[in-house]
């Protein structure tokens, strides 16, 4: 018996259990969204490296100037995404260490998710199999563009920040169907949910935030 490994995993088991304490104080309430939150091993997402710092409730890099989410933001766009009704179709843009795309799995019967730079993209993916994540199909693109022929969605949750709204994304909304998106330039991005009703849209703030930009174009 591998009594070493068994440790790890239970320390990692309680430092989980902490971080779901944060987020209930931080006003996480949807317990679907704690439930699978405390379950996912968010230090397969996050390098070695920085393996200690994995439930601490900060984003971390993961290599090409980029960062995994909070998972206080991860939390607050899943539950964003669960106020929908009948939730069955989801696109994430950005998929970077691909940890938010596997919360999502547990939660939304299909998730489609884009990233722009090749090897984060494949390096999720190999994670995907290990943890038999069979419901996330992924896209190699720019996912400003959203995912066309896979549209429409039920929800699209975008984890990088763009200047300005891209329309194309609202396009690819059901009715009813929600876009939640940070927006605007470094140091004064804010959260806003889009919810189609008809061909009009609702727009609402939720809060500041600090993500890295939607950049255009694919990175090999
Ligand atoms: N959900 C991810 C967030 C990673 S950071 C996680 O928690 O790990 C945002 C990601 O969006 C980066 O990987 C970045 O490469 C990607 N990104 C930025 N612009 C993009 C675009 N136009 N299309 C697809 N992905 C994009």
């Amino acid at each position: 018996m591998n009594l070493s490994l068994k440790g790890v995993g239970m320390t990692s088991q309680r430092t989980r259990d902490r971080l779901i304490d944060i987020l209930k104080q931080l006003k996480i309430n949807n317990e679907k969204v704690l439930k699978v939150m405390s379950e996912i091993p968010r230090h397969l997402f996050v390098d070695e490296a920085l393996a200690s710092r994995s439930y601490d409730n900060v984003s971390l890099p993961i290599g090409h100037g980029q960062t995994i989410s909070q998972p206080y933001m991860v939390a607050l766009m899943t539950e964003q995404v669960l106020l929908g009704e009948k939730i069955k179709k989801v696109l994430e843009v950005g998929t970077g260490s691909g940890y938010q795309t596997a919360i999502l799995s547990r939660l939304v019967p299909n998730v489609y998710s884009v990233e722009r730079i090749k090897p984060l993209l494949d390096n999720a993916k190999e994670k995907f199999r290990r943890l038999k994540l069979n419901n996330i199909l992924t896209g190699y693109s720019d996912g400003g563009w959203g995912w066309p022929a896979k549209a429409p969605f039920d929800a699209i949750i975008v984890t990088a920040a763009p200047e300005t709204l891209p329309m194309a994304l609202l396009e690819q909304l059901v009715d009813g169907g929600r876009l939640i998106i940070p927006m605007g330039e470094k140091g004064k991005q804010e959260l806003f949910v889009f919810q189609r009703v008809g061909d009009k849209f609702h727009k609402k703030a939720l809060e500041k935030v600090s993500f890295v930009p939607l950049l255009k174009g694919k990175i090999a």
